[in-house]
């Protein structure tokens, strides 16, 4: 019986085991399969983890990439952005110059126009031509001044969107760097300010249907700045003459490259003015001839406190100041004699902006007053 019973129990005893080996076995290819999952889980967490964050610095880096190319810009390069998106619907956008005074002045009356304004139009942009900051720019980014000169005067919704801006010479008086930091952007992220730079826009299906605009610094070709004692904190990095020669030259090769069928300059001296500033003999000897062999279109500049267009007989490029973004109405009356044509047709000695619309043949710009009445129209049309 024990035998039997050893017998009968053994293979029960044997069972056990085998079972409680199972058993065991089981156990661990649990845990072990466990662990394998665990470790899967905790690999595909990292790849997670890991594919964000190389993302992330992939963009940044990007950004980086970008934003020392726009740096550079004051150096060489003309830095390039804008929307390539195909456009269906006209592109709007408004320009407005000469006019941080903390809302004095009538600044915060034209900004509520041109929130107005903007807004009727859905513009995608404003452009401003300079002088940024009276009297005397920015001290440095953190200069209070960009806010109650510019984050808290251009309040309305329409003008929450994407400011490209150019220096002045009020703006040299300054930090003229802190313009054009990085910082500032940070700040109010509207904020685009760069020394030389071009922006490109689709106008419509074919790949010619583009505006193309060509910011420029316009601040060291004029002489006087250099040889009074004015204060103007020029902080160039290469001397004056390399300066302007190298950006002539980056101008000139920007031109010559672009197959945009609208080209547009936007600088802040005048180059042709019937007002306080009149003309900028400078630019006219060494600017205005690259713009008129690149068949540009438009030049817009401030500087002078007036709204005017002038367009000449003896040059294609039209001439438009929109330089009444605040402190205007000096009483100026335009120089004109009857023995020459200065192709003057509009001219007003008051505060205003200017409101753009862009299709593929055909630039409408308005010109409003304080009221936000259109002052004059102009447009310009081509095949
Ligand atoms: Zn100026």
């Amino acid at each position: 019986m024990p035998t039997e019973g050893l017998s009968i129990e053994q293979p029960d005893s044997q069972h056990s085991v085998d079972q409680d080996e199972e058993v065991g076995l089981l156990s661990v290819t649990r845990q072990i399969n466990n662990a394998r999952i665990k470790r899967r889980h905790a690999w595909i967490m990292f790849g997670i983890v890991f594919g964000t964050l190389l993302v992330v610095s992939l963009i940044l880096i990007s950004r980086i990439d970008q934003h020392l190319a726009c740096r550079k810009s004051s150096l060489a390069v003309l830095c390039r952005s804008g929307s390539s998106v195909q456009r269906q619907t006209p592109l709007n956008f408004l320009v407005v110059g000469d006019w941080g005074r903390n809302g004095l002045y009538n600044q915060s009356l034209v900004a509520e126009q041109m929130g107005n304004v903007g807004g009727q139009l859905n513009v995608s942009f404003i452009i401003s031509t300079g002088d940024n900051f009276y009297e005397n720019g920015l001290t440095g980014p953190d200069d209070e001044q960009f806010s109650t000169s510019f984050s808290n005067i251009y309040t309305q919704k329409s003008l929450q969107t994407t400011w490209y801006s150019v220096l002045g010479n009020h703006d040299y008086h300054g930090n003229v760097s802190a313009q054009v930091d990085q910082k500032v952007t940070f700040r109010d992220p509207r904020w685009n300010c760069h020394n030389n730079f071009q922006l490109i826009h689709d106008l419509g299906n074919t790949p010619q249907a583009k505006v193309e605009f060509f910011f420029i610094d316009t601040n060291p070709f004029v002489e006087e700045y250099w040889t009074t004692k004015s204060s103007y904190a020029w902080q160039l990095p290469i001397p004056r003459r390399d300066y302007i020669m190298e950006e002539l030259m980056n101008l000139t090769n920007a031109l010559a490259a672009s197959t945009a069928k609208w080209k547009i300059v936007v600088g802040h001296h005048t180059m042709r003015s019937v007002s306080t500033h009149g003309d900028t003999l400078e630019l006219l000897e060494a600017v205005l001839p690259i713009l008129e062999a690149n068949a540009v279109d438009l030049y817009i500049n401030g500087h002078d406190h007036c709204m005017q267009h002038i367009k000449r007989p003896d040059s294609p490029v039209h001439f438009l100041t929109s330089g009444g973004g605040s402190k205007a109405w000096r009483g100026t009356k335009p120089l004109i004699n009857a023995e020459e044509d200065f192709g003057l047709r509009f001219y007003y000695d008051g505060q205003g902006f200017a409101a753009v619309t862009m299709l593929p043949t055909e630039v409408c710009i308005d010109l409003y007053n304080i009221s936000g009445q259109v002052m004059y129209s102009m447009n310009l049309q081509k095949n």
